[in-house]
């Protein structure tokens, strides 16, 4: 049954996760100030769920329970299916900047079809199991944060080169209940709002990494299991208009021994497919990081549009402000173009869902990535220095200062003053403030490096057949 916002909040006041913010446990992580933007994000792909207009969207018909569910926690069942996710993300992140849930739906995509896979190879039930855990995830509406990138240590070495054996998490013992498990996981979104914790391999392994070789699920308040997390967005900051609403918590999250019981166990030790695991993730996760990023592009195009008319400068008649609006509804929709791709070029796997194309997915990841820059470039370039000198929101309305403020700091004669400045605020919060920092990083390093991206366009496509063409059109 979909859940409404406020059944989502209530239901992570009945959790108990252990949460420190600078150093500092949080008693309850729904009524926290500091996690307050995180819970309002996810709170979105609720309520959204249940808005009628966007029915089509952000739901879907379980094929494993025939019962309504949040496409959140949906298994791809066609390219239509692809699409529509890629569409769902862009419809989220262009109101909250970043909505998080996805990374879900990312996971559960690439665990139906690696358990089916290692149940072929070595006889084992996990996809049995898995399946049990889907439907109670869809059943209960729940959200859940993923885990995959490990601290790594060094990164010239395997799992089991490097110094220390806990550098990624690993398998310390297992017995005919279920698997204890040691280690971090270094980068989480989202995990202190979340009802439960998807545990992932990282990278591919080898033999003598077989402990590390590791996928589970447990609640988020399991007894061993901690989390260290930043706050979500700019909490009660005035001149932050969508990031005091709406933001991003990332956690690192400790298992200490950690026991899982065998029937939340997904992979333990089937090193083989390991690698196969954490690529069909990054593949499904890559067209959503593409998704997320059209979104905030949304607001980029909107508000440098709105910005320099409010200047006086209309977009489409000024040469080249309406160049540099083009340029970034280029950026933009070229990575989304590639979501697109990958979605209507998706393929059916041996477990039956649907995967994004590789290739399409890496590209778009790859340009969303490296492009981000070079649109915050454009943002700054356009909005002049009012992007980050605007006066606070406090300041406009203040009695001795406000009235002159507003009369002086107004552009055009037909646009109020704060029409201006609550733009410009909107675009120094997403490009120049922490967490236009913030969103800098996210796109080029979440959902992996450009080299990572760059590596798996390289494996997935098909040199050889154009080399074949080369030589048969040159006589080679
Ligand atoms: C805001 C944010 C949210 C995130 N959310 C999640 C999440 O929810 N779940 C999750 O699991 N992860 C999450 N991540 C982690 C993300 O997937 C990683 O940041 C990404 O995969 C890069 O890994 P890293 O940060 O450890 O960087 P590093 O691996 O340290 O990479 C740094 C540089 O070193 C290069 N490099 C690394 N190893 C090698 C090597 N062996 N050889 C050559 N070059 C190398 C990389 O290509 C890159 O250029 C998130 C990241 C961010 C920034």
């Amino acid at each position: 049954m979909l859940k409404t916002p406020e059944e989502y909040v209530q239901s992570l006041r009945e959790l108990d996760p252990v949460v420190y913010i600078r150093g500092k446990r949080i008693e309850s992580v729904p009524d926290e100030p500091l996690l307050e933007p995180g819970v309002n994000a996810v709170s979105v792909t609720y309520e959204f769920a249940l808005l009628p207009e966007y029915a089509d969207t952000m739901t879907a018909v379980s094929h494993v329970t025939g019962r309504k569910v949040n496409r959140l926690l949906h298994i791809n069942t066609s390219q239509n299916d692809l699409l529509k996710k890629l569409e769902m993300v862009r419809l989220l992140c262009r109101e909250t900047g970043c909505a998080q849930r996805y990374l879900c739906h990312d996971a559960l995509n690439a665990l139906y079809e690696t358990t089916h896979n290692v149940d072929l190879h070595f006889g084992t039930e996990y996809h049995v199991k898995f399946l049990t855990y889907l439907e109670y995830l869809q059943d209960a509406d729940l959200t859940a944060s993923v885990a995959m990138t490990d601290a790594k240590g060094d990164r010239s070495k395997r799992p089991h080169e490097q110094h220390d054996p806990d550098l990624y998490l690993r398998i310390v013992g297992r017995d005919d209940s279920g698997i204890t498990v040691r280690g971090i996981k270094a980068i989480v979104t989202g995990a202190p709002y979340t009802h439960e914790i998807i545990v992932l391999p990282t990278r591919s392994m080898t033999a003598e990494d077989q402990d590390y070789a590791v996928s589970f699920a447990v609640p988020i308040d399991t007894e061993g299991v901690e989390l260290v997390s930043r706050q979500a967005g700019r909490p009660g900051e005035s001149g932050a208009p969508l990031t005091s609403r709406y933001g991003q918590a990332t956690a690192q999250i400790l298992f200490d021994d950690v026991f899982v019981p065998w029937d939340r166990v997904f992979l333990a030790g089937e090193w083989e497919l390991a690698g196969s695991l954490t690529e069909s993730f990054a593949t499904h996760h890559r067209v959503s990081c593409i998704g997320a990023r059209a979104g905030l592009g949304d607001m980029l195009i909107g508000a440098s549009a709105a910005l320099s008319e409010a200047n006086g400068l209309d977009p489409e008649k000024t040469g080249h402000i309406r160049d540099k609006i083009a340029d970034l509804i280029k950026y933009v929709e070229s990575s989304y173009a590639c979501g697109v791709t990958a979605a209507v070029f998706g393929k059916e796997t041996r477990s039956g869902n649907f995967i994004p194309d590789p290739v399409y997915s890496n590209i778009g990841k790859l340009l969303q990535g490296t492009h981000i820059y070079e649109m915050f470039r454009i943002v700054h370039d356009t909005a002049g220095g009012i992007l980050v000198a605007s006066p606070y929101p406090e300041d406009i309305e203040s009695p001795p200062v406000g009235e002159r403020l507003a009369r002086y700091l107004q552009c055009r004669e037909d646009v109020p003053t704060d029409y201006r400045l609550s733009v410009a605020r909107l675009l120094e919060d997403i490009t120049a403030s922490y967490q236009g920092g913030w969103y800098s990083v996210i796109s080029i390093s979440g959902g992996g490096s450009p080299e990572a991206t760059r590596l798996q366009i390289m494996r997935k496509y098909d040199i050889d057949e154009r080399k074949s063409l080369a030589e048969k059109i040159s006589g080679a």
